[in-house]
């Protein structure tokens, strides 16, 4: 029923298009479920990711469609990335979907299926990276394969790409952008990000496009006491010290700092919800009062951990390390926290301000290397100066129109993602990137990403699809 449903808006959508539109429809609603259930039975787990077992797949789906196709093979055997180009007339540049083909791994025995058979059960999708990001993968290659079944006249080049190691590892985008620019080159891109969320009704609620990513900083503390033996203590024993100064950090929390982007999704969330979280939600967007800020910041964080980390530096301690031997007072401790910061946050002032919190001249705080290389240790610095990418594009008002035309009476709104995604090497050279998870889900399909039994709904594949096949032929069709 429900794709049958969801067949009927596709045809409305697919044919009412003017212009240049295709007048030919999708010959089932479902396809693009249909798709990732052949996406999610090849194990992408990554390590080792075999993404080129995923490539080697969609080859099989986009060359007989008359796409350029590279398959950029990386050092590592079996790690490849896919790249699919549909030729335009090259009067503007191209338009660039990304989406990573690896996914974390498995913890097998906590599924209630096999998360590599592509189960269908209730009107769900389920698999290991059904949310992130092989939903995006199947909604994206469906929307641009569509263009060529459709044969739509474009005036650019519209390129698919299915990434390697965005999960961790080498061979990620930056290794590709370095390599193969010229592939990738374009005028605007989509990737992962924002979310498009329901409410318990199955109404959409919001649609959130990412403009920007948080970027993240490591920071050492390390305490210095006397070395010595421990039938002996002393009171500047370094773990003592570490630990006070833990515990300062455990009962601080960083100032809320909204950034536009995120001002306009709070002004969204007081659209979508009901008091007293609208007026907490309107304060924290809207106010000069710190009595009120605090106050919202205190409900908003208490009932919302993705909230709570969008609007301020966050921080999170990673590491303990201290002692080498039960005899053996050591004569130091050391503790790395990890903060994920808004943009445009810099390091020496986080020192500064854990300084500050700690009040303890024993205590060093510094950068934590991370075991990073200095060529990606500079690649996170360029990361937090980078500017959210522009709302003044025509992919940015076309997405949020068809988001709006998809899902009538959703509020879209730009949004700051919460962790990195991908898009580094395109911002990095001014490239506006827009992410988003092109498939409504709700907040309890969104707890299983990266968890168990993770899903997503066939129907939203289908709206997806719709939505950004639609945007596709706006900014890409000829006219
Ligand atoms: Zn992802």
């Amino acid at each position: 029923m429900q794709a049958r449903h969801v067949s009927g808006l596709l045809a409305c959508a697919f044919v009412c298009l003017a212009g240049p539109a295709p007048s030919t429809v999708s010959s089932s609603a479902d396809e693009t479920a249909q798709l990732l259930r052949e996406i999610l039975a090849v194990d992408n787990s990554n390590p080792p990711g075999n993404e080129d077992k995923l490539a080697q797949l969609l080859k099989t789906k986009f060359a007989p469609l008359g796409f350029q196709i590279d398959i950029i093979q990386t050092p590592q055997a079996g790690k490849s990335h896919f790249i699919a180009r549909l030729k335009g007339d090259g009067s503007k540049k191209p338009i660039l979907l990304a989406a990573h083909a690896d996914t974390v791994g498995v913890e097998r025995e906590k599924w209630s299926m096999d998360p590599f058979a592509g189960v269908i059960k209730d009107g769900y999708v389920y698999g290991r990276g059904a949310i992130d990001v092989k939903g995006g993968v199947a909604v994206f290659a469906q929307a641009v394969m569509l263009l060529a079944k459709n044969k739509v006249k474009l005036e650019r080049d519209v390129i698919f790409l299915s990434e390697a190691d965005e999960e961790g590892g080498t061979y990620n985008t930056r290794w590709l952008a370095e390599k193969h620019w010229d592939k990738l080159d374009c005028e605007f891109s989509l990737n992962e990000g924002g979310w498009i969320i329901k409410g318990d009704d199955g109404k959409v609620k919001y649609v959130s496009i990412s403009t920007a990513d948080k970027s993240g900083v490591s920071l050492l503390l390390t305490a210095k006491g006397t070395s010595t033996h421990s039938s002996m203590p002393r009171p500047d024993n370094a773990i003592f010290i570490l630990a006070k100064a833990m515990a300062k950090i455990s009962d601080y929390d960083t100032k809320p700092k909204l950034i536009p982007s995120t001002k306009a999704f709070f002004n969204a969330l007081v659209k979508t919800s009901e008091p007293p979280m609208s007026t907490y939600f309107y304060n924290m967007a809207n106010s000069d009062d710190p009595a009120k800020i605090a106050e919202a910041d205190r409900e908003i964080s208490s009932r919302d951990t993705l909230l709570h980390a969008i609007m301020r530096n966050t921080i999170a301690p990673v590491f303990l390390k201290a002692g080498f031997r039960g005899n053996v007072i050591p004569g130091s401790a050391e503790a790395t926290l990890n903060f994920r910061t808004i943009p445009g946050t810099d390091p020496e002032d986080l020192i500064k301000e854990i300084k500050n919190v700690i009040d303890d001249p024993r205590v060093e705080v510094t950068t934590a290397s991370m075991g990073l290389s200095p060529a990606m240790a500079k690649a996170y610095a360029g990361l937090r100066n980078m500017p959210p990418s522009t709302e003044d594009s025509d992919l940015y008002r076309t997405l949020t129109a068809k988001a709006k035309e998809t899902y009538p009476g959703a509020e879209v709104t730009p949004y700051l993602f919460q962790a990195g995604t991908d898009a580094f090497p395109w911002r990095s050279k001014g490239i506006p990137v827009y992410g988003i998870y092109p498939y409504p889900i709700t907040a309890e399909d969104l707890k299983r990403m990266h968890g168990n039994d993770e899903r997503v709904p066939v129907e939203s594949l289908a709206t997806g699809t719709q939505m950004i096949y639609n945007t596709l032929v706006e900014v890409a069709a000829k006219k």
